[in-house]
């Protein structure tokens, strides 16, 4: 999903070359193993009563060790049924913070499984019970429903479904429904959850803070709309079947090893075909830069052809080339550094303005979404297409859990839009609109990367929830926000920092291939980091992803004073007893002044005093880093653990000190004063900072600026 301003831009993959490390083999890329589910849909679209009408068959085969009595089925659209669903109170909270919205009368949508039965003909429907796995007991939220078997099915064991449902569409919530006739359907047939050995069914209601977590199926689905309606869908279309006589038509669309499908349907729009052709996209320089930087054969970084469509608004077209060139270079750069996309299709739709359906990841298919005044610095839409086709790598591909690690998605999805935008486009303005129209045509906006942006955003929201809370149980939208894409993002970032680029760069691509398909947790990341880190680096996933210390380093003093020729006092000499006055102090001064080599001996003592001002520690082999400067122009290099609160560092040197900095080499993307970290003997160094709060003041003359309008 799109979040405000979290993706426009992308910062140059700084690729440090370390030392070879051993790296395990890719698996090969591909599709593999068989899914547990298969579906075939058969849906029909009335436009006019803007209803669905389906015939639903899943066959489900147990993957577990143990018998399974029942199945829980989501019916999300009963999110949109009334006031009282989990996801209407919940915006009634949200509301509070200026979120969240409720369908107006008349608007509401909801689904009514009207059959249901086994391919025997043994009837479920009088078995079927809504039921609320996160509790509170609640009977008006039915987004969950749970059916019983006649018997246990049996692991391995397959068993067939056969559905009927009936469903109204909502005027759009939540990115699915109508807008005048315009029609965006997902989340929109009954669905099983994901069964989890020893564990059971894992399926949570709809929440307004969540997205969602499915099994990979292979789908046939069958849509029917009326004959002058324009279809964009998941999968590869196979077939188009026209009913002359009531004036429909039905297309087919198929696509294996994907965990869930969605579909547009507008009168009005363009669709415009094109395909992406791997070799006139990557040069063999840089098949071979990205095989020498992942330690793999060539070969296994090539990247196949793939199938590019774009559905987008008449009014729109003069942005068509636009949306190509974005989605070109996502799937070259998710591609080379991943892995290779691995569905012959990809659609992309430029949802219709005002349905706020923009901005959405489903599997072979995303929403972007742009306007009719759209400035080039600007890099939207290009930030979003690179964004939702990204998020079929991770959401789409690897398919985390979203109800309970969303960052292991939204935050991966952040990161890696960063990077590739910046390797495609460059920094770019700040995608603020006033009105429709784009600010950078009033105010001259600084251009900047993501990960500025990111952290920026992301830095004070640790006060509020750790970024591995579950999707609905953060204080609020705005701290899931912030914390699941924008701080794991910057945490993402800095451990980039800390492992260096080409580690980072072998991590990110085995996590990837290795787990395609397999629903990783943190744990499984962790693991991948730990292997090609060669190091445990779970101190980090502790310190800064679970726990809500704030994590900040910073110098508190710097000061030089001469050392004195001589120590005042009474001291025992030679069996006398001589006290060193001030004024004899002064003479030797004022000998040594006339004696050009005894001053260039003079020295001084400098104090440089750390200080550990958030909660949080470095830990493991990690140290907090300190540059020193002279006036010289020498500089004098440390490191300390940063377990205790404070530090002092001293120096006798022939001259004054200049400045102190911590993390000079910027890691520590994450630490929450970036101002503190540098000290001059006159303060704080500010220019050090420029850019980050030259960002905080435009942000905020931004917020200023909208708020005296509106
Ligand atoms: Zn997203």
């Amino acid at each position: 999903m799109r979040k405000n301003f979290g993706m426009l831009c992308l910062l140059g993959a700084a690729l440090l070359v370390l030392p070879a490390r051993a790296f395990p083999r890719q698996e090969a890329a591909g599709i593999v193993a068989a899914p547990v589910l298969r579906y075939e849909i058969w849906v029909e679209l009335d436009a006019a009563g803007k209803m669905l009408l389906g015939k639903e068959e899943i066959v489900w085969t147990n993957p577990s060790r143990e018998a399974v009595p029942d199945m829980l089925l989501h019916l999300y659209w009963n999110a949109f049924k009334n006031e009282e669903s989990a996801f209407l109170r919940e915006a009634r909270v949200e509301s509070i913070f200026g979120g969240g919205r409720t369908p107006d009368d008349g608007e509401w949508g909801w689904v009514d499984i009207t059959d249901i039965r086994l391919a025997d003909g043994s009837d479920l429907k009088p078995g079927l019970r809504f039921v609320t796995p996160d509790g509170p007991e609640n009977p008006d939220d039915q987004t969950v429903a749970r059916v019983l078997f006649p018997q246990p099915v049996q692991p391995g064991e397959s068993v067939r479904l056969l559905l009927e449902f009936r469903s109204k569409i909502p005027r759009t919530v939540a990115r699915s429904g109508y807008y005048k006739d315009s029609f965006f359907i997902a989340q929109w047939f009954p669905k099983p959850g994901v069964y989890e050995d020893g564990k059971g069914w894992n399926a949570h209601a709809y929440h307004q803070n969540s997205e969602f977590f499915a099994d990979f199926a292979d789908f046939v689905v069958h849509i029917t709309v009326p004959e002058d309606f324009t279809v964009g869908s998941s999968g590869k279309q196979t077939d188009v079947r026209v009913d002359g006589s009531l004036k429909r038509t039905t297309y087919t669309f198929r696509q294996p090893m994907i965990h869930d499908f969605a579909w547009m349907a507008d009168p009005r729009y363009l669709k415009v075909e094109r395909d992406f052709i791997a070799d006139k996209e990557v040069t063999p320089e840089e098949y071979r830069e990205t095989a020498a930087l992942l330690g793999l054969p060539v070969e296994e970084v090539k990247l196949p052809d793939v199938k590019m469509t774009l559905l987008i608004a008449p009014e729109h077209k003069r942005q068509i080339e636009r949306h190509f060139r974005a989605l070109r270079a996502a799937i070259k750069y998710y591609g080379l550094w991943y892995g290779p996309y691995p569905y012959e299709t990809v659609t992309m739709v430029d949802p219709p303005f005002r349905t706020g359906s923009g901005g959405m990841e489903y599997p072979t298919l995303f929403t972007a979404g742009t306007q009719v005044l759209t400035s080039q610095d600007i890099l939207s839409p290009e930030g979003v297409i690179v964004h939702e086709f990204g998020h079929g790598y991770w959401y789409g591909l690897v398919a985390n859990n979203e109800f309970e690690a969303a960052w292991l998605d939204e935050g991966f999805n952040t990161y890696s839009t960063g990077q590739v935008m910046a390797r495609a486009y460059g920094p770019g303005a700040l995608p603020m609109v006033f009105k429709g129209v784009p600010l950078t045509w009033l105010l001259r906006m600084p251009k900047t990367f993501d990960f500025e942006l990111d952290r920026v955003a992301a830095i004070n929201t640790v006060r509020y929830d750790p970024v591995t809370a579950w999707s609905w149980k953060f204080y609020n939208g705005g701290s899931y926000g912030a914390n699941v894409y924008m701080r794991a993002a910057t945490l993402l970032r800095t451990l980039e920092g800390l492992l260096g680029g080409q580690t980072w760069a072998r991590i990110m691509r085995t996590y990837h291939m290795r787990y395609r398909y397999k629903h990783p947790g943190k744990a499984e990341f962790i693991g991948v980091v730990d292997e090609i880190a060669g190091k445990d680096m779970t101190w980090f996933f502790d310190e800064l992803f679970d726990s809500t210390a704030a994590f900040d380093y910073g110098v508190a003093e710097v000061a030089s004073v001469k050392v004195p020729p001589a120590r005042r006092g009474v001291f025992d000499v030679k069996g006398t007893r001589e006290e060193m006055t001030s004024k004899k102090i002064q003479e030797i001064e004022a000998r040594e002044a006339k004696s050009p080599e005894a001053e260039a001996k003079s020295e001084y003592l400098t104090t440089v005093v750390l200080r550990r001002y958030g909660e949080a520690r470095v830990r493991g082999d990690a140290r907090v880093n300190v540059l020193v400067r002279f006036k010289d122009g020498t500089t004098e290099a440390r490191s300390w653990d940063g377990q205790a609160r404070w530090a002092r560092l001293e120096f006798i040197k022939p001259v004054e000190v200049e400045s102190a900095q911590v993390d000079p080499e910027g890691v520590w993307l994450i630490d929450a004063n970036l101002a503190n970290n540098s000290r001059g003997v006159d303060g704080l160094r500010r220019n050090v900072v420029k850019m980050m709060t030259q960002l905080l003041f435009t942000v905020q003359s931004f917020l200023h600026f909208i708020s005296s309008l509106s």
